[in-house]
Parts: C-alpha cells; sequence; structure tokens
C-alpha cells in the first residue's frame, strides 16, 4: 500500500514538473510576440488582388501573420472590380488595405487631376469594404516616386527589398531575394498575380519566424518604430530606427452593474488616436459599427465585440463579453462554492491519508 502511495507522489511531482515546464515555455512565447525587442518587417502585395491572393491570405491565416495589399481596381483582368470579395477577409485577418490607384497608369502619364481621380476611383472600393473612411496608403504605379507626389493626401509607400517576383516567377530566386536582404524595418515588394510569388513570400516568412521575426502591416512598422507618417511624404522602410513599440493590445472592458441587469461598460486603456467600435451580435466591428463613447449600456444576454480602429484602419485585437443575468450569476456563484467544497473535502482525505502512511 504505501509503494501506491509513492508512485502518486511521483506522479504529482512529475505533474508539477511538467506544468512548470509549461508555464515557462508559454511565458518566452508571449514575451516574443508583443515584445519591443523582435525584428519587424513588411511584406506588400502590390497589382491584385488576383486568382493566387486567397491563397495568400489562407497561407497568412495560418502563420497569423499579415501583410499590405496595394490594390487596383481595374488592371488588365485583376483588382478589385472582379476580385473584390477577398477584401472580407484582409479586414477579418487584421491586414492593410492600401491604395495602388484605379487602373494602375503611369504616374508620368498623368496630369496630377487625373492621378488624384485615380486615387478617388480606388479609395471609394477600399471605404465600401471597411465601412467608412480611413486615411489609406498609397502606392504609385510602377514605384515611380518623384517631388510631384507631395500633393498626394495620403503618406506614399515604396520598399527597400524588392522580391523581384515578376521578373523571375520562380519560388525558389523568390525566398532567395528576401532572405538575403532581410532585415529588421524592411518593407518587402511582391505582387499576389503569380503563384510562385505567393509561394515563395509565405516559405520567406516560415524562415524569417524563426530569427525572430514578426510579420506587420506597413503603418504598423512605421508607429512601432516610432516613424510620423505624414501625408504627401515618402517612406521606403523603417530600419535603423531605435524605437521599439508595442503592437496594439485588446480594449480592456469594465463593466459595472448599473440597474437591474443592465450594466454600463468602459474601455479602460484607451489609446489616443484610436477609435473604438462595437457590435452585439457577435460580427467583427468596422467603421459603420456603433461608436463606443465614454460607456456604453448592455443588458444581460447581450454579447459585445469591441475593437479600436487608428486612422489607417488598423485594429487592436479584439475583445469579447457576454452580460449575465444576476440570477445566471447566482446560479453560477452556487455551483463553484459547492465544487470548491467537494474538492477541499478531496484534497483533505488525500492528506489524512498520506498522514497515516508517514510522509
Ligand atoms: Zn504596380
Amino acid at each position: 500500500m504505501k509503494k501506491t502511495w509513492s508512485l502518486f507522489l511521483c506522479f504529482v511531482l512529475a505533474a508539477s514538473v511538467l506544468l512548470s515546464g509549461m508555464t515557462g515555455a508559454l511565458a518566452a512565447k508571449s514575451k516574443k510576440t508583443s515584445d519591443t525587442d523582435t525584428k519587424l518587417i513588411a511584406f506588400t502585395f502590390d497589382d491584385g488582388p488576383g486568382d493566387y491572393t486567397d491563397m495568400l491570405l489562407d497561407g497568412l491565416e495560418e502563420r497569423g501573420a499579415v501583410a499590405t495589399f496595394f490594390m487596383t481596381g481595374e488592371n488588365g483582368t485583376w483588382g478589385v472590380k472582379k476580385y473584390g470579395k477577398v477584401m472580407d477577409r484582409m479586414i477579418e485577418l487584421n491586414c492593410q488595405m492600401a491604395n495602388h490607384t484605379y487602373n494602375h497608369k503611369k504616374f508620368s502619364k498623368l496630369t496630377k487631376g487625373e492621378l488624384q481621380v485615380a486615387i478617388d476611383g480606388m479609395e471609394n472600393y477600399l471605404f465600401k469594404a471597411m465601412g467608412g473612411q480611413y486615411n489609406d496608403l498609397v502606392r504609385i504605379p510602377g514605384g515611380e516616386n518623384s517631388d510631384n507626389v507631395s500633393f498626394v493626401e495620403h503618406p506614399v509607400i515604396t520598399w527597400n527589398l524588392d522580391s523581384f517576383d515578376w521578373k523571375t516567377r520562380d519560388t525558389t530566386a523568390v525566398y532567395q531575394a528576401i532572405m538575403d536582404n532581410a532585415k529588421d524595418g524592411a518593407i518587402v515588394l511582391c505582387h499576389d498575380l503569380y503563384p510562385t510569388s505567393v509561394q515563395g513570400a509565405l516559405h520567406a516568412m516560415d524562415a524569417l519566424a524563426k530569427q525572430g521575426y514578426e510579420f506587420v502591416t506597413v503603418s504598423e512598422l512605421l508607429r512601432r518604430r516610432g516613424v510620423e507618417i505624414k501625408n504627401g511624404t515618402i517612406y521606403s522602410d523603417a530600419s535603423g530606427k531605435e524605437t521599439r513599440l508595442p503592437a496594439y493590445s485588446a480594449p480592456e472592458l469594465k463593466a459595472e452593474e448599473s440597474g437591474e441587469d443592465v450594466y454600463t461598460v468602459t474601455v479602460e486603456n484607451k489609446v489616443k488616436g484610436m477609435t473604438y467600435y462595437y457590435t452585439t451580435d457577435g460580427s467583427l466591428p468596422k467603421l459603420n459599427s456603433s461608436q463606443l463613447g465614454k460607456k456604453l449600456e448592455v443588458k444581460a444576454g447581450d454579447h459585445i465585440v469591441v475593437a479600436g480602429y487608428d486612422e489607417y484602419a488598423q485594429r487592436t485585437p479584439l475583445a469579447e463579453q457576454t452580460f449575465k443575468s444576476r440570477q445566471e450569476l447566482e446560479t453560477e456563484a452556487l455551483i463553484a462554492e459547492k465544487e470548491e467544497q467537494r474538492n477541499n473535502s478531496f484534497w483533505v482525505k488525500i492528506f489524512r491519508k498520506l498522514h497515516l502512511f508517514g510522509f
């Protein structure tokens, strides 16, 4: 009988070692994702969406990664006019939807007025999908950039890492071009028009993740490296910057009972410049959802989802809460109390037995 108890104790010890090991592993992982020491890189995909955009979004979702899409309206057989459905998925994954003009005509062939029309034409699609207006990043077709872009009322984005994917159309070559030049703060240029680009970029992401890289959108890359973002200004990267800001965290909801089965909800950790939106049907809040002002009153039975959006339509992780009635809470408390009593008596019995056997 004594041998059985020794075995039991060994099991308890082994389990606690295992658990403490697991806690350590979890802590290391969360430090890596939210912490400020990680290297940041922004993948951008131009000229689409197209036939392979969904495949890319699958790959990003599997990796918990995001990217920035500089999209067109009608660009040959590509563009949101035909492939607009993918935008809902981009919003769900918190990818950045950006502007590559409606018809991808070269800037040098357009007057300022014509370029403005091309930017606005694409913007209509972006705003419709997001449910409201935001400051969309712009990339000029063909990468043409000069002082003339200063009139563009948006930040203008180029890149400092060209994958030459449109030229090589080879998965290994795309992968290698990215791996040879990757560094903290880089903006990578790819096109989601070719399967080789998608596969090469995802393959590179796997290798870069092992080197401690986190994949972020362009506006997040600039923000987290302390770069002040201005309209009419060109940004190619955020390399060599000292600043290390953390990613946005989910809104912390504080609920106080303000009447019978009525609660007042506030966001505890509001970020300056962020607007908070909510839904009560479990759907993802977008820019046309209800705005959460200073406080929000909810009833028992409501399920709210809250997200903060910055001016570039980048959102915080979601906060979700279901509100229970007083009766439900009382029943739950009673069950929990009984459970605790049962557990206590179980352990009390065990320890008494251990004591009997001389431990
Ligand atoms: Zn282009």
